[in-house]
């Protein structure tokens, strides 16, 4: 048993924006400080990237959960994934319709069912019975953190994730998302794909943010784990290298990562990341801009 403990959190990687973030910046350190506390007390990884991720999602501060923004239609279809790295269990749901955290909802299938992925009707039908909160006015409750691309032809995207070690020596991952503005209805990104957004295995644990179909199309958080397992690479430099694929088909983002002994990494080619670091070994940092 290890007492050592690290959580990591995302709002989001893409072009810099005006505006003021004090407010986003506040609330990331909140809710890292509180998952900070939950950790130290030995609350499971799997709990704390759940809640950690809720809490981002309703904060309306980042492109995910309430702050998300809707699709060509003006409809809202989110996506989420959450991963146990201990046993390998994940639950995802994609342009999911009328849930308040999307995240809760990716934690049900993980819990309640045999499969990884729900999607449409069928994940609304199985969701049922757990009566998570439901959002049932869209256009009053959500509050779209971007509304128009900063330049033109940018695809103006966004993401909320935290990864998590915990003192028992378990790693967690979840990802939250409103994807694209302006997607195309029915589409879904790298997030709730494990393996390509969101990934935690006994090694390490990831989640992504970026133009999700170039994530997908280089696998990148499962990628992340393979060159640990087999390159026998360094947290960072895996991560490093897997963003490197993606700026070679063209694409941008970034990511954030935490091993079994605590090590982070928060890279980002993209013109920033929304990031927040907290550790058992005094480590506190929370960016919104540039570099740290
Ligand atoms: N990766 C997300 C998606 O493509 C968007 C983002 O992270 O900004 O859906």
């Amino acid at each position: 048993m290890s007492a050592a403990w690290s959580l990591v959190l995302h709002g989001g990687a893409g072009p810099l924006r005006e505006g003021d973030e004090a407010g986003a910046e506040a609330h990331m350190a909140a809710t890292l400080r509180a998952g900070g506390d939950a950790l130290a007390s030995g609350r499971p990884a799997l709990d704390v990237v759940q809640t950690a991720v809720a809490a981002l999602e309703e904060s309306g501060f980042h492109i995910a959960g309430r702050g998300a923004s809707p699709n060509a239609e003006g409809r809202w279809e989110l996506d989420a994934a959450i991963m146990n790295g201990q046993t390998r269990e994940a639950g995802s749901v994609a342009a999911l319709r009328g849930f308040r955290s999307p995240v809760a909802a990716a934690r049900k299938v993980l819990d309640h069912s045999p499969h990884v992925l729900l999607v449409g009707k069928g994940a609304t039908r199985f969701l049922k019975p757990y009566r998570l909160a439901r959002v049932r006015n869209p256009r009053e409750y959500y509050r779209p953190a971007v509304t128009r691309p900063v330049a033109p032809g940018e695809l103006a995207h966004g993401t909320v994730g935290a990864v998590a070690l915990d003192t028992r020596g378990r790693l967690a991952a979840a990802t939250s998302t409103g994807g694209l503005l302006g997607k195309t209805p029915g589409r879904v990104g790298d997030s709730p794909i494990i393996g390509a957004g969101t990934w935690a295995d006994e090694r390490v644990a990831v989640s992504c943010t970026g133009q999700g179909e170039y994530f997908m199309r280089c696998a990148v958080a499962a990628d992340i784990s393979a060159r640990v397992r087999y390159a026998r690479a360094g947290l960072g430099e895996a991560a490093g290298h897997a963003l490197e694929d993606v700026r070679l088909l063209g694409g941008d983002g970034g990511l954030i990562a935490v091993d079994v002994l605590g090590n982070v990494t928060m890279p980002f080619t993209s013109q920033t990341m929304k990031r927040g670091v907290a550790s058992s070994a005094g480590r506190f940092e929370v960016a919104t801009r540039r570099r740290a």
